[in-house]
């Protein structure tokens, strides 16, 4: 089976033929069909985590069927629907883990950066831990919900949003418009804050109520004009200057939720933070009972990410025009 693989931080992908994995005890192994291209993917082949591994076959935006299962898995089934998001595995006894929020697990390891991932056409993956993808949802719609989409719905309902609020996207890529997307769908009203001036027509066809080029205006000043500025923000775009630009345009009580890792350090004054009760929090993707909703609620309400589809030879393309910021919605490998 082909297999594109990060030998080294900073050396270009390579398609190897390795031999299909077979699973052991709790593992079964997924015929993939589809896997997103996200921005930690671009991270994996920088080498900017600490704690990835080489080589790796990254991609932790998989949809496909479940090919073969090891001993002892009773679920999921042979020619199961299944997806498998940014968290592999967890340690199943800590604190977080026995609270259901297993994603942050001290022990957690990552699909694509520490385990092999889905830019490969069979995967290993441990039983326990893969989503089942509702019948409404194609692999190429799922694939992107398992991090894009996950991490934007569970960061809406982290920030406590309640319908008729007023929710800011910064950032119009593969999570942002997946966050304005969500966003409209849960009863919000809806302003993009993006560099680049003709976005405006993407974010409105979208569904955006508001647009504000970071380019020529203020974002923190332009969020406050609009009624007294967003309640939540999502900063989905890898850059904390973005964050922190638009901080002083949260509402009273509002929430800043920083999705995007760039360099540098998000800042936010503290009379805005006390006077006003802001709040300034990060949200990871998330756990299972979080991919699970986000699933759900995708497949009732039509939320499915506008796609660019690649072959796996590709996937390097994929990753360089993400880097070179040229992609529109998400990048998605699509397997024959
Ligand atoms: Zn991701
Ligand atoms: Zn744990």
């Amino acid at each position: 089976m082909k297999a594109a693989v990060v030998k080294q931080p900073n050396t270009p992908l390579v398609i190897e033929d390795r031999p299909r994995p077979e699973p052991k005890s709790g593992e079964v192994v997924i015929h993939v069909h589809a896997c997103g291209v996200c921005h930690s993917d671009l991270m994996v082949l920088l080498g900017l985590f600490p704690f990835a591994k080489y080589p790796m076959v990254p991609g932790h935006e998989v949809a496909g069927v479940v090919e073969k299962v090891g001993p002892g898995v009773v679920w999921p089934k042979v020619g199961d629907r299944v997806g498998m998001p940014w968290l592999f595995s967890s340690c199943g006894h800590c604190k977080m883990c026995v609270q259901g929020d297993e994603v942050m697990c001290p022990f957690a390891e990552v699909t694509g950066v520490n385990r092999d991932g889905g830019y490969q056409e069979y995967m290993l993956a441990p039983a326990a831990y893969v989503a089942p993808i509702p019948d409404g949802l194609s692999f190429v719609e799922a694939g992107p919900l398992m991090c894009a989409g996950l991490t934007v719905f569970n960061a809406l309902r982290n920030a406590k949003f309640q319908s008729g609020q007023k929710v800011a996207v910064i950032g119009l890529g593969g999570l942002g418009h997946l966050g304005v997307l969500y966003a409209k769908a849960m009863g919000a009203r809806v302003a993009v804050i993006s560099n680049t001036p003709d976005k405006e027509a993407e974010a409105r066809e979208l569904g955006a109520d508001h647009f504000i080029s970071a380019k020529s205006e203020k974002s923190g000043d332009a969020l406050k004009e609009w009624d007294g500025g967003a309640d939540i923000i999502l900063a989905t775009a890898p850059s904390s200057e973005s964050a922190t630009d638009a901080f002083p345009g949260l509402a009273q009580d509002g929430t800043l939720v920083l999705l995007g890792v760039g360099p540098g350090d998000v800042k936010a004054s503290p009379m805005d933070l006390v006077g006003g009760r802001r709040h300034l929090m990060g949200s990871p993707s998330g756990s299972r009972k979080d991919i699970r909703a986000t699933l759900d609620f995708s497949d009732h309400h039509r939320v499915v990410p506008r796609v660019t589809n690649f072959s796996l030879e590709d996937a390097g393309k994929a990753l360089d025009m993400m880097h070179q910021g040229k992609l529109r919605g998400r990048a998605v490998l699509v397997f024959d």
